[in-house]
């Protein structure tokens, strides 16, 4: 293997070269090393699969003594040291999953100058036996990896994070390096100050992942459309397809299966076992599907991932970005493609809602599953509006579906007049109010129990909607929903005149949907355009 010195007297360049097996820095590859070589701090924001690691990988190689990696993700590290001893790289990790015996060796590696590289946990690090350990090696470098865990406001804070601010006191003289695949200005901010890196230099790159080409279809049928999506234009690539439950994992991954596409379940109510297998089969064979839960991806490193397909909505845009960024890392075309529709959102909120955490928590989930909706529903390009949520302007990018076919929009003022007068008649005059079917029914006139039960038909607004088809009816109150001019409430998701309605009830404003795209509806309904 090869030692330490062999690396310091080299350049940044010459390691890429001789020890990675590349020819050129890519980005701001090198401009973060030469500042980390140099003995400066730097926040490094880089979208997924762009090369961070490099960017303390090479300086802990430069720089005398060892690179410490601060990592919440336990499970890769010890992929991530076989990686690097692969190429000569002497690294090692400490965590929970080492014997004492094995830490207690790597503790005495560590001390004797024969690491490279250190991979822990950030709860690892703040104890003081850590600390008082670290005081007696040699340190390099300290890389934070997925530093918005930092930010109370993100969708993966991790508490442990905030004690990495000791390291500014304990080690003043170790340069510091923080990263992250997922900032908002916000984020950035944080990182900043919560870190204590006010001094470091930050390297910004874009998050533009050109070659990834966003698709946001209309749910239907879910599964199959994913059929439909992969047989037209992805057969036999390897791909991810996220769920939300393990048990649509589960049953996806079969029927994927059933019909003749290689799919494989991984989540965490697997046995890590075949998780494990699962994992190794989707990296080492060629055009393996995986359906997964969110739980998939996180540092798996395979290039030629040609699409990412959502069947559920994700939380957040961090969340989306992040998972549809696994998608060709290698920078040939790939496709981001999701289902979403009306049942998603109503889920989500009820989610968020219902679910524990303080008011301030849920009001910080609904802010990022509001965003996250609107990238849903707008009508101009993704591109623009998902670079926009990380602060970077840009112009239509001519690869996402808005761009490719621009959405008609209808004037959908009337229709949102006749929807909330219905909410409110139902709740004025029978002292009642209903989920989405139940509305959907009185507005098309169509008789059931619960109308006959209601008198529901005995209303004037029954049927006042059979001028729109029920897909027209469902693609509306989805759009009026994420735009607050129609909420759901409750543990049944019963339909309520939303925050922005007034002004519509009022006809203060025209309200402007967009006509879903596929599959094309056949009613003639009241498009204009
Ligand atoms: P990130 O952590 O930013 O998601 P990685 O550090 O895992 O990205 O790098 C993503 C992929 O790009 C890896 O396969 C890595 O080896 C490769 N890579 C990184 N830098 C370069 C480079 N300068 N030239 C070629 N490939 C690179
Ligand atoms: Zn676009």
């Amino acid at each position: 293997t090869a030692s330490a010195t062999s690396f310091s007297d080299g350049t940044p360049l010459s390691v890429l070269s001789q020890v990675f097996g590349y020819d050129e820095f890519r980005g701001e590859q090198a401009a973060i090393i030469d500042q980390i070589v140099a003995g400066g701090d730097a926040v490094v924001l880089m979208p997924t699969g762009g090369g961070k690691s490099l960017c303390y990988q090479i300086p802990s190689l430069l720089r005398e003594g060892t690179g410490v990696v601060v990592s919440p993700l336990i499970a890769l590290m010890s992929d991530q040291v076989a990686a690097l001893e692969a190429v000569g790289i002497r690294a090692a990790f400490l965590n929970s999953t080492l014997e004492p015996h094995e830490a207690q060796a790597v503790e005495q590696r560590l001390l004797a100058g024969e690491i490279d590289l250190l991979y822990m946990a950030p709860e690892r690090l703040v104890l003081p036996r850590t600390l008082d350990l670290l005081q007696r090696a040699r340190i390099a470098l300290v890389a934070i990896d997925e530093a918005h865990c930092v930010s109370q406001w993100g969708h993966d804070f991790r508490p442990d994070y905030l004690g990495l601010s000791v390291l500014a006191d304990a080690f003043p003289d170790v340069p510091r390096v923080a990263l992250t695949a997922t900032a908002t200005r916000e984020t950035h901010r944080e990182i900043s100050t919560r870190l204590r890196m006010e001094e470091a230099e930050h390297f910004v790159s874009s998050f533009d992942r050109p070659n990834i080409q966003y698709r946001i279809d209309p749910k239907d049928r879910p599964r199959d459309q994913l059929l439909r999506f992969i047989s037209a234009e992805h057969d036999g690539d390897a791909g991810i397809v996220y769920c939300m439950s393990r048990k649509s994992v589960d049953t996806t991954a079969q029927w994927l299966n059933e019909r003749g596409v290689t799919a494989l379940p991984y989540h965490a109510g697997l046995d890590a076992r075949v998780r494990h297998t699962h994992q190794e089969r989707f990296l080492r064979e060629e055009g393996i599907v995986i359906v997964a839960t969110i739980a998939f991806g996180m540092g798996i490193d395979k290039p030629d991932v040609r699409f990412v397909a959502h069947l559920d909505l994700p939380k957040s845009i961090e969340g989306y970005y992040q998972e549809t960024g696994r998608a060709g890392r290698d920078g040939l075309p790939s496709t981001a493609w999701m289902a979403y529709g009306l049942g998603d959102l109503v889920n989500q909120r009820r989610f968020i809602d219902q679910g524990d955490g303080s008011d301030q928590f849920k009001r910080n989930a609904r802010t990022h599953l509001d965003a996250m909706l609107a990238l849903c529903e707008t009508v101009t390009c993704r591109r623009v509006q998902l670079l926009r949520y990380f602060g970077q302007d840009s112009e239509a990018c001519g690869n996402c579906d808005t761009c490719l076919t621009p959405p008609t929009t209808w004037d959908a003022t009337v229709p949102a007049q006749k929807l909330l007068s219905t909410l409110i008649r139902l709740d004025r005059e029978r002292g009642q109010k209903f989920g989405s079917g139940q509305v959907l029914d009185v507005l098309l006139g169509r008789a059931n129990d619960r109308s006959t039960q209601f008198r529901h038909d005995e209303l004037s607004v029954w049927g006042i909607g059979q001028d729109l088809s029920e897909k027209q009816w469902r693609s509306a109150l989805r759009q009026l929903l994420a735009r607050g001019i129609v909420e759901a409430e409750g543990d049944y998701g019963v339909l309520v005149p939303g925050p922005e309605s007034g002004p519509v009830l009022r006809s203060d404003v025209t309200v402007e949907l967009a006509e879903d795209r596929s599959p094309p509806s056949q009613s003639s309904g009241r498009s204009r355009s």
